[in-house]
């Protein structure tokens, strides 16, 4: 017997292959007098079928484009007042995407299947950061990757594997963060490091606040992201 018939047989008294006789009862739903408190706690059920609808709406895509297209036409009229223009992308939800790999575990970070999802090369392009990438190139300003991921022989291979799986080739450093460092205080201290190479950071680009604090970059571009925040730290 399948759920289908024990739904249209409801009200009767039912045998069930494997289970003892049930009385199944059809109780209508109109209770009226509820007690709960004032107000809801946020649900993460609900919450997560709105993040879900702002994905699959296209609404995420847009906010991104919009934002990337205000970082181009910021890069196209400023790169050649400065002396060596660089602009710096961040890679997770900046310049690669692991949205699928977010959906597929219903928007859960499970940290086993990331190491599998990282060294399949699986992330993908995120189109217009890839534009904005190859507008770079067309301008000849120097483009630099700022990661939290860490600088392990498996993160760097994988990340740099994938970057130009996606497209993203010849681009002219990447700094990965060292054993427990800070994430704030990585991304700082990377930019600090370009403009010491002699480098004008015109422009910053990252899904989190976390990329773009601190200085550093002549302006910061904050692209949405709908599924995870990481703080600044710089201790
Ligand atoms: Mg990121």
């Amino acid at each position: 017997m399948n759920i289908n018939n024990i739904h249209k047989n409801v009200g009767n008294n039912l045998v069930i292959q494997g289970v003892a006789k049930v009385n199944v009862y059809n109780i209508e739903n109109d209770v009226e007098d509820i007690v709960s408190v004032s107000e809801e706690p946020m649900n993460l059920g609900k919450i997560k079928n709105e993040i879900k609808h702002y994905i699959e709406s296209g609404e995420y895509e847009r906010q991104i484009e919009d934002v990337i297209k205000k970082a181009m036409k910021h890069i196209e009229t400023i790169h050649h007042k400065v002396t060596n223009p660089a602009v710096v992308l961040d890679i997770d939800e900046t310049a690669l995407s692991n949205l699928k790999f977010y959906m597929d575990n219903n928007l859960h970070h499970d940290w086993q299947k990331w190491e599998q999802w990282k060294s399949g090369l699986h992330a993908t392009a995120i189109k217009p950061v890839l534009e904005l990438y190859h507008l770079c190139k067309k301008l000849d300003v120097k483009v630099f990757f700022i990661t939290g991921r860490k600088n392990s022989y498996d993160d760097v291979k994988n990340t740099v594997l994938n970057l130009e799986k996606e497209g993203f080739t010849n681009f002219d450093g990447i700094f990965f963060r060292k054993g427990d460092e800070a994430v704030g205080k990585h991304k700082l201290d990377s930019r600090k490091k370009i403009e010491e190479m002699g480098y004008t950071i015109i422009a910053n680009v990252g899904d989190q606040m976390s990329d773009l604090e601190g200085g550093y970059a002549v302006k910061g571009f904050k692209i949405p992201n709908p599924i995870y925040y990481v703080p600044f730290s710089y201790k």
